[in-house]
């Protein structure tokens, strides 16, 4: 191991990249017809800079470097990269809390910070934070944007929008790029279904909604009991948008058969700070009744599909790790950072549509680790077990995730107590402050009940604990939703 210092040697002191900016995000349409051999030459432009710009501006990135020996000059050809290490989830936590709040990975003075955001819920050990600055911000709209324009968005269409504002980049993306698109945007989110419904929905007949495939299913319940014929009763619908969640190919087919409009899917993370891929014009579902895909925002970010054994690039239509390197990004840029994303890697040729861009399959994108989403919410087992175990008088629990009668997504969590734990007040009042505390940890309400004694299996994984039967309560409700109605 040695170590380089660069600095010096860089051709490229003007990190500035607001020109570059401006143009890509007015460019999207040209960059959508360009070929392969452009997007590689733009991608191994943009990658050199930014790997200047984070050994410049980052002790983190700098020390990463030199450890290895690599210095961005070293940068010959986009395979290069792979020289450098990969980045996980908690080494960025390990930075935060050696130099908090961003870590030494911050790449702009404090007064260049517009924005903060942290990836959602807990997983028992931290959240990230994100500086976010007017040009990631800037950024983040325009990719959304341009997504919202692919799917048929054109300005002046109502685009209504279910998502709360908060603390992730998708909400605050969407809103922006509602607004970059030119659409009047409608945000919703505090209101409960049946208001957005009759109040708004009805009121205003949006051209396109954002949900996630449960909620979904929820308004589609929802519409059935209250007698409203989604395809009749909001004329102008013609684009759903859904992310977050994998579903089944039947279940799109009878969603777009009920409300008469295109299903589209888009995925994004806070660590890569906006939308990463998003279908093009042809939707989740292809006319032969298989899956679609999302475009990669190769453009923006650079992405890896690996092995997450071998660490080896997989072969097209094969399953890896997405691994994400942001090739425009000013506060907090990352360099191959493992998302644990598991997807299937769709070559770009294999769209008719002809953009250059690769792609990963869509209704299919799932976790390596054990984290569960539930209603857009990040959960990871370990940190319900932390909470729940916390509870000396706890011998076993039991969670399972399942989507009820109206669509609405929900966890019941069986806890068996030990013979030594107190009478049925004393255990009753513990499922309440264990309810309180999930709530407040994860911000997602569980419903826990008590177990009788050796009822439950004995774990020793803690993922075996959790069953997800969420796809199975999808297909119900849709089997329910569609069974009165003529499509
Ligand atoms: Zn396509």
């Amino acid at each position: 191991m040695y170590s380089v210092d660069c600095r010096q040697s860089s051709k490229n002191t003007d990190f500035r990249l607001d020109p570059a900016y401006s143009m890509l995000s007015t460019l999207y349409p040209k960059l959508d017809t360009a070929n392969r051999a452009v997007l590689e030459q733009v991608q191994f432009e943009r990658l050199r800079s930014q790997l200047e710009y984070v050994y410049a501006r980052s002790p983190f990135y700098r020390q990463r470097f030199q450890q290895v020996g690599f210095c961005p000059d070293d940068l010959r050809e986009l395979a290069d990269l792979r020289r450098l290490p990969l980045l996980s989830k908690p080494e960025l936590l390990a930075d935060q809390q050696n130099a908090p709040p961003y870590g030494e990975r911050l790449c702009v003075p404090s007064d260049k910070i517009r924005m903060l955001i942290l990836t959602s819920g807990t997983s028992g050990i931290g959240q990230e934070a994100y500086a976010m600055t007017r040009m990631d911000i800037e950024y983040g709209g325009s990719a959304w944007a341009n997504w919202f324009y692919r799917c048929g968005v054109r300005k002046g269409d109502r685009l209504l929008l279910t998502w709360p504002l908060g603390t992730n980049s998708g909400p605050q993306g969407a809103f922006l790029g509602g607004y970059k698109v030119g659409a009047n945007v409608l945000p919703i989110a505090p209101y409960d279904s049946e208001t957005k419904i009759r109040t708004y929905m009805q009121r205003f007949d949006p051209v396109a909604i954002l949900a996630t495939p449960a909620y979904l299913s929820h308004l589609t319940i929802l519409c059935e009991e209250q007698g409203l014929d989604p395809k009749a009763s909001f004329p102008s619908l013609r684009i759903i948008m859904i992310a977050t969640e994998a579903y089944p190919v039947s279940w799109a087919q009878k969603i777009q058969a009920i409300w008469g409009a295109r299903i589209h899917e888009l995925y994004g993370n806070t660590q890569h700070g906006g939308l990463a891929a998003g279908t093009c014009e042809a939707g989740t579902i292809t006319e032969q009744g298989s899956r679609g895909c999302l475009h990669m925002d190769e453009w923006s970010c650079l992405y890896e599909v690996l092995d997450p054994e071998t660490q080896e690039p997989v072969e097209p239509g094969s399953e890896g790790e997405l691994v994400l390197t942001n090739l425009f990004r000013e506060g907090s840029p990352l360099v191959r950072f493992r998302t644990k994303d598991r997807v299937r890697l769709v070559p770009y040729h294999a769209c008719s549509c002809g953009r250059p861009t690769n792609a990963i399959e869509a209704g299919t994108i799932a976790r390596y680790d054990d984290m569960i989403k539930i209603r857009t919410q990040n959960v990871w087992p370990e940190a319900v077990d932390a909470t729940i175990f916390a509870y000396p008088e706890v011998e076993e629990y039991q969670a399972r995730v399942y989507v009820d009668e109206y669509g609405k997504e929900q966890v019941e969590i069986k806890v068996e107590f030990r013979a030594s734990a107190g009478e049925a007040d004393a255990r009753q009042r513990i499922l309440e402050l264990a309810a309180a505390e999930l709530r407040r940890n994860a911000g997602v309400s569980m419903c826990l009940v008590e177990a009788s004694a050796g009822s439950l299996e004995r774990f020793v994984f803690k993922t075996r604990r959790w069953t997800d039967e969420r796809n199975k309560g999808l297909e119900r409700v849709l089997h329910t939703a569609g069974g009165t109605r003529k499509e």
